[in-house]
């Protein structure tokens, strides 16, 4: 099957608190685009759920909220992004979290001679992110949804991750979605504006190229 955007694909990264559903938007777009939703927490918890050297590492850091280090959060970031599947484009949900994350991103980028698309901003407030949180603590236990893990997470995000916005604001990359509502009427306002920029073929084109 192939895609419509361009030739090259699509890549995008989604960003925004814990809890402002980006798994959730990363798998719906994902589809949307035909690119993989690359998810660093998902590869993070899968290898610790399989006891992979990996997992092990990161292991505690996740359970106290940290992140996990940069190099070894690159070096997964580089090694999927190999990957076949991510030759015509992804959507990277989570990464990059730092800013020494970005410049790993921008190499990586540079390297293959592609660019990013755009950085979709899921934008929620805090009462909100956290009782969605704490709900999905009691539904799926998750070792990091105690309420003190997640104020550490949410003081993280605002330190390290929030300053990513104005980087690539300043780029002209940046998609800000208001991320309050029903999950389908998120994913109709992100779609609205892929279409606008041209990253999403609108109604009545044609997907094929
Ligand atoms: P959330 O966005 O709700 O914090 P994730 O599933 O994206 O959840 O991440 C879970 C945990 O995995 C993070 O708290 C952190 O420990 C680790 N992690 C995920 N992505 C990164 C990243 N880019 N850099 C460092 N650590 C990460």
């Amino acid at each position: 099957m192939s895609r419509a955007t361009s030739e090259s694909g699509t890549r995008l990264l989604l960003i925004g608190p814990p809890g402002a559903g980006k798994g959730t938007q990363a798998a719906r777009l994902a589809e949307l685009l035909g690119v993989p939703a690359v998810s660093t927490g998902d590869i993070f918890r899968w290898n610790v759920k399989n006891e992979t050297e990996l997992g092990l590492q990161a292991k505690a850091f996740m359970d106290a909220g940290q992140y996990v280090p940069d190099s070894l959060t690159n070096a997964i970031v580089h090694d999927r992004l190999q990957e076949a599947d991510a030759g015509a484009g992804f959507l990277l949900d989570g990464y990059p979290r730092t800013t020494e994350q970005v410049s790993e991103l921008d190499r990586l980028l540079h390297s293959d001679g592609t660019h990013l698309d755009g950085v979709v901003q899921l934008v929620a407030d805090r009462d909100e992110v956290v009782s969605r949180l704490l709900k999905r603590a009691d539904e799926q236990g998750r070792s990091d949804d105690t309420e003190e893990v997640i104020r550490h997470r949410l003081a993280l995000y605002d330190e390290q991750t929030a300053p990513l916005i104005e980087v690539y604001g300043r780029r002209g990359l940046l998609i800000e979605i208001d991320g309050l509502g029903p999950v389908d009427d998120v994913t109709d306002r992100i779609v609205a504006q892929l279409v606008e920029r041209g990253i999403l073929p609108g109604d009545g084109e044609s997907a094929a190229s």
